[in-house]
């Protein structure tokens, strides 16, 4: 859909609001503001959607600008994530920017607010200024360092910077209203000392801004119109204007504050600190496996960008929060492979077919049609021998007449090829079932153009050759959490709810056209589901990964449960 076509968002009214009020549109700037303290989710993704989508619209730059003041929690391999899955889901950004580079600034403009009375060293404990901060019906009380002079208050923030002082001795508070409603407006914090190197400062600060401090000035250093936020931080946007308030000259813009709804998707958890948990507690393998909500897990699932930037779009911009079901990404992702991936056969829990009555040196290679969705993808060939493997689910020696797959005396056609009947099956001595005999029709190829390569029969099975089918590593991803929302349980904790059964590897058998299929390539495995290859793989040991399944078998199961 084109950008024009679509119904605005509430945010895009507002964007409107403002140029029809005469904001001059060539004066439009948004940013994307992550914290490098962990890799990108599903939740994110619809905040870059949000804002590159407006960049888009307006023509308008779009900045990515790490929020980097919290040197404990962030690297640098965290910053190459996040510009990594941007890029990748296909967005561009004007300029790479920095909090960290705007410290010196900061610390400049937090000088004159000392010079203007506007904010005070306070060299309480933490426990203290805590006992002080009353509550939301009770005013807060003052601290004992509030009226410090001005030159004491320069003195002591000059020293802070200077690391003269230990950790936890002083901080510096802006000076507004221990009264007042708004709880954050009650002499919030604006510096700290963390004797910490920063990934990119280095040593060379030892006090750090906080947040609030730090996100609306530089919104106003980059000039940002529209700073776009998720609801928590609706009642900051006070504090928000009130330190925009300190600095903003006339002639300059100044930016403007709007929530949206964080997005929620079942199922899984979307916090960076929980996910963190999850790797460090080796509950997955790391940020971005498959099985992680994370840009990167999804990637390698198989997601495409197309299907998130899709599925974003869908759920759009809310004023509330909601939890959006996994199964509508899931659908996303099937409608998008349904366009592009190749078909090909493999089969998953095999059990092998003999046809008693086809030559047994004989190979023939079978036309296969690539993509049906696809003029263009072309034709293969698979190779047919009188060895083959069909899933153990798609033979069953007795069965009703709903079942249209193979049963002894029954009928199904191979695809691509051959109308096979089944005469007898071998069983061990647990009564499971090693092989089935069957006999071939001849002159049934599909393609063919014979009488009887039309032949109707109700069954389609996909299938590969013994000799030439190749042994893959297959990983089975489920839901992460057994529970739709692990994390809104009051007297549970998210991780009481991981999923035992997420993972499960088999080893499954590709036709051989596969050997040729690189890192990251996506097929659908015939009546199976999507499936593409993971980064584990190496020469002559192909590792797949299950994107989804064809059809949606999660809702099934919970209706039956
Ligand atoms: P988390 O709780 O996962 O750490 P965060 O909000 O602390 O999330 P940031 O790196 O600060 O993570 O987020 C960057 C931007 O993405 C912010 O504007 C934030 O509001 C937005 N964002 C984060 N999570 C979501 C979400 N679930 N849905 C929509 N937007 C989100
Ligand atoms: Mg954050």
């Amino acid at each position: 859909m084109s950008e024009e076509k679509k119904a605005l968002n509430f945010i895009e009214h507002i964007v409107e609001e403002d140029l029809s009020n005469g904001f001059p549109k060539e004066q439009l700037r948004f940013r994307f503001p992550p914290e490098p303290n962990g890799y990108l989710h599903i939740g994110h993704a619809s905040s870059i959607c949000l804002n590159f989508g407006l960049g888009l619209r307006y023509n308008s730059p779009v900045n990515l600008r790490f929020d980097d003041t919290n040197p404990i929690k962030e690297e640098k391999e965290f910053v190459d994530a996040i510009k990594r899955d941007v890029e990748w889901l296909g967005y561009v950004w004007e300029n790479e920017c920095y909090a960290s580079d705007y410290f010196q600034q900061l610390y400049d403009w937090a000088v004159q607010l000392i010079k203007n009375g506007k904010a005070y060293v306070d060299s309480q404990s933490s426990e203290d200024m805590a006992s002080q901060k009353g509550t939301p019906t009770e005013p807060g009380v003052n601290s004992p360092f509030r009226d410090r002079s001005i030159e004491e208050n320069l003195q002591l923030f000059e020293g802070m910077k200077e690391g003269k002082y230990a950790e936890g001795s002083h901080v510096l508070r802006a000076k507004i209203d221990m009264t007042a409603s708004n709880m954050l407006m009650r002499d919030p914090i604006m510096y700290r000392i963390l004797h910490r190197p920063h990934h990119r400062t280095n040593t060379d600060w030892c006090i750090y801004p906080m947040y609030d401090w730090t996100h609306g000035e530089s919104d106003y250093i980059e000039q940002v119109s529209h700073s776009l936020c998720t609801l928590e931080f609706a009642p900051h946007r006070e504090l928000y204007d009130w330190f925009l308030d300190q600095v903003v000259a006339k002639e300059k813009l100044r930016p403007k504050q709007r929530e949206f709804a964080r997005r929620n998707l079942s199922h899984t958890v979307v916090s960076k600190r929980k996910l963190l948990q999850l790797v460090e507690q080796n509950v997955v393998k790391g940020w971005d496996d498959p099985r992680m909500p994370t840009i990167s897990g999804l990637r390698r699932r198989g997601y495409t960008a197309e299907s998130i930037r899709n599925f974003a779009d869908t759920i759009g911009i809310a004023k509330r929060e909601n939890l959006v079901d996994v199964s509508l990404l899931e659908f996303h992702v099937r409608e998008h492979l349904n366009k592009i991936a190749p078909r090909v056969m493999a089969v998953l829990n095999p059990v092998k077919v003999v046809i008693a009555n086809y030559p047994k040196e004989n190979t023939e290679w079978l036309k296969a049609e690539n993509n049906p969705e696809d003029e263009s993808a072309g034709d293969r060939e698979v190779p047919f021998s009188r060895e083959l493997y069909i899933e153990q689910e798609d033979f069953k020696e007795e069965a009703n007449r709903k079942f249209f797959r193979l049963k002894l005396g029954g009928e199904v056609r191979l695809k691509n090829g051959y109308i096979i009947k089944a005469e007898s099956c071998t069983k061990d001595k647990d009564g499971n079932i090693t092989e089935i005999q069957c006999t071939y029709d001849p002159k049934s190829k599909s393609g063919s153009g014979t009488e009887e390569s039309l032949r109707k029969v109700k069954g389609t099975l996909h299938w590969v050759s013994v000799p030439h089918a190749i042994p893959v590593e297959v990983r089975l991803y489920d839901r992460l959490f057994t529970d739709e929302a692990p994390d809104s349980h009051k007297d549970k904790e998210f991780m009481d709810f991981v999923n035992p059964d997420s993972l499960r590897v088999i080893t499954a058998f590709a036709e051989p056209s596969l050997k040729e299929a690189q890192v990251e390539d996506h097929f659908q495995f015939q009546r199976l589901g999507y499936f593409n290859i993971d980064v584990d793989s190496s020469p002559g040991k192909l590792v797949f990964n299950r994107t989804v399944p064809l059809r949606d078998t999660w809702a099934k199961i919970q209706e039956k449960a």
